[in-house]
Parts: C-alpha cells; sequence; structure tokens
C-alpha cells in the first residue's frame, strides 16, 4: 500500500507548553486514522502541522513523496484539511463558496466547475447548489467544510473534530460520508469519542499530553480477548495452565481465572467441556473484551485522571 503520511518525531511548544511531544504517524492508501485523545492532549496542533498550518517545532513531514517543509506546494496538493472550525462564509452560496475555495487551491478555470459539482455531489449536497450556507443545517454545513477539503481531490483528508456540536442523526450522516470518502482517500480524523473510532476507523492512535501512548489496528484490538472462567470445584492452576488453547492464566481469586491465548474466544465450547469432564463445576465462562475503552481509561488516567469532556462520550 502506498504511504500517504509519514510524519517522524513531531513536538510543537507553544512557550513552555509541550503541546506536541515526539509524536510520530504514518498513513496509507486505503486508512481511516482515529487520532483520539482527550482535550488538551494536542490532536488539533498535530493536525494543522500534519495539513500545512502549523510549523513544527521540530521533526519531518512527508505527504505523498514530498517533504512538507521542505516541498510544501508540491506537499500541500495532497492534503485536503477540515478545521475544527470550518472556514465558511455564512454570506455566500453553497456554489460561491466551493468556486472560492477551488481558486484558493489554484484549481485552473476550466476546471472548477466540474470539480465543484463532483465534490458537491460525494458530499451530498446536490440540491445545496444556490443555498446561502447561513441557511443550512450544522450537518449540512459541515458536508460545505468537507466539500471545500476535497475539491481539489486529495490524496490525504484530514478532519479535526468532523462531528462536534452535530446531533445524533447527523453525526451519524457525517460518519457515513467519512466511510466512503474513506473507499478513495487516506483520512486522518481527530476525536474525543470513542464510538466515532468504533463506527468510523481501521486505525487509533491514543494521543496524551502530547505523545502517543497507544497505536493499533482496529481488528487487532477486536482480537485482543480473554475469557473470564469461574469454578466451584477449581483444579491446580497448573491443570489451566496445559489447556491447548491457553498460553496463560490470570488467577483473580480462587476459583475465578482470565485467560489468554491465540482467539481465545473461539476455543470458549472446548474449555466448557474440559470443565465438565473434569467435574471442576463450571459457574461462568464468558468472553473478556479490552475494549477501546478500557484502553482509552489505562492510557489518559494519569496524573490529571481522566481530561474534562471525554468522560462525557462513553
Ligand atoms: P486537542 O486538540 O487535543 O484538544 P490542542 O492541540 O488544541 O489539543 O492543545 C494541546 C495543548 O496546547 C493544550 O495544552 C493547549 O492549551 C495548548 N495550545 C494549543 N494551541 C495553543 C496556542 N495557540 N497557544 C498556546 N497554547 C496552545
Amino acid at each position: 500500500m502506498p504511504q500517504l503520511i509519514n510524519a517522524s518525531n513531531l513536538h510543537r511548544y507553544y512557550a513552555d507548553t509541550h503541546a506536541v511531544n515526539d509524536l510520530s504517524i504514518d498513513l496509507q492508501q486505503g486508512d481511516i486514522l482515529g487520532l483520539l485523545g482527550p482535550n488538551g492532549a494536542g490532536k488539533s496542533s498535530c493536525m494543522q502541522m500534519l495539513s500545512g498550518t502549523l510549523a513544527p517545532s521540530a521533526g519531518e513531514i512527508i505527504i505523498n513523496g514530498f517533504d512538507l517543509l521542505e516541498q510544501p506546494n508540491e506537499a500541500r496538493r495532497h492534503i485536503g484539511y477540515l478545521p475544527d472550525k470550518p472556514p465558511l462564509y455564512e454570506e455566500l452560496t453553497v456554489d460561491e463558496y466551493l468556486d472560492y475555495a477551488a481558486r484558493l487551491r489554484r484549481i485552473p478555470k476550466s476546471e472548477i466547475h466540474s470539480l465543484r459539482e463532483q465534490a458537491k455531489q460525494r458530499c451530498g449536497l446536490g440540491e445545496f447548489s444556490r443555498r446561502l450556507i447561513s441557511n443550512l443545517s450544522k450537518g449540512y454545513q459541515q458536508r460545505v467544510g468537507i466539500a471545500q477539503a476535497i475539491i481539489h481531490q486529495p490524496k490525504v483528508i484530514i478532519l479535526d473534530e468532523p462531528t462536534v456540536g452535530l446531533d445524533p442523526i447527523q453525526m451519524q450522516e457525517i460518519r457515513k460520508l467519512i466511510c466512503e470518502l474513506g473507499k478513495q482517500h487516506g483520512i486522518i480524523l481527530s476525536t474525543h469519542i470513542l464510538p466515532e473510532v468504533q463506527a468510523v476507523c481501521n486505525r487509533v492512535q491514543i494521543i496524551y499530553q502530547g505523545k502517543s501512548v497507544f497505536n493499533s489496528d482496529m481488528d487487532q484490538l477486536q482480537k485482543n480477548s480473554q475469557i473470564r472462567l469461574r469454578l466451584k470445584h477449581p483444579p491446580e492452576l497448573q491443570n489451566l495452565q496445559n489447556i491447548d488453547s491457553v498460553s496463560s492464566v490470570t488467577e483473580i481469586e480462587p476459583g475465578h481465572y482470565l485467560l489468554d491465548g491465540e482467539d481465545i474466544l473461539q476455543h470458549t465450547s472446548e474449555i466448557s467441556q474440559l470443565c465438565v469432564e473434569n467435574g471442576w463445576q463450571l459457574s461462568e465462562i464468558s468472553p473478556q473484551r479490552n475494549t477501546l475503552e478500557q484502553l482509552f481509561m489505562q492510557f489518559t488516567s494519569g496524573e490529571q485522571g481522566l481530561a474534562e469532556g471525554a468522560a462525557d462520550d462513553f
């Protein structure tokens, strides 16, 4: 898969605040990467740097093979960016605004009409060409924000908190649109909403206090599971450890265990059968998934605890 973003060892200081601290981010064609973190984690700063609107204090950003600092024009051609506060001019119609966005992107005059129509089509704005942006709902205004980000058909789309302030239906529609766009673009989106990452992303990177604290494929995360086992007549621990599909056993208390192993959940019925055959008196066998929520809490409950706002969205 072609590498669309290769950002390494990024730092950003604001006076004494070390907002981004040695962060590295990769994005491949076909990725929808969720940057997840509590408020103040450094997500916006990171996205501004990746989009070329904020200079890093240190680090390197390569966009589709171009160095963003040394070849900014070439690199920025491949990036579409929706900031957390979309740069909309409410007194313009959708068409006027998108034409303006196209001119800012230096799209040749002869191509503006067709690219604008394509962007509108893809964002479900076909019927709103002449509507003043101020008269659109918040959800449709966000679509216009996304349309301006894709008008020049960039390889990478960077979306900063794309569903903030939307109602649940609008949120769902924008998430659907992001999934659609993900078929043709690499996407990075930031959010502090866990279900958003679960609904939309194939990769997740958790950021806390400016650092990347966790980075995984969502598929891998799903596989990160254990079996919880409660037995009324438990055997010696070794007997559980000897089960073929089990790689390790954690004893929480006598008779209560967590079993680890590759694809362990596939072996639930075989393990329960063993318990019955050996007379261990099974009282519970259940999957224990290590959810994104648990990981998020684990990695972001440092000395400051869970940052303001993040807990509200669980
Ligand atoms: P997030 O998007 O995760 O909420 P930000 O990148 O906005 O995080 O902020 C990271 C840290 O940098 C915070 O402590 C914030 O207060 C600080 N910060 C962000 N922008 C500025 C700025 N322009 N001037 C000073 N401090 C800033």
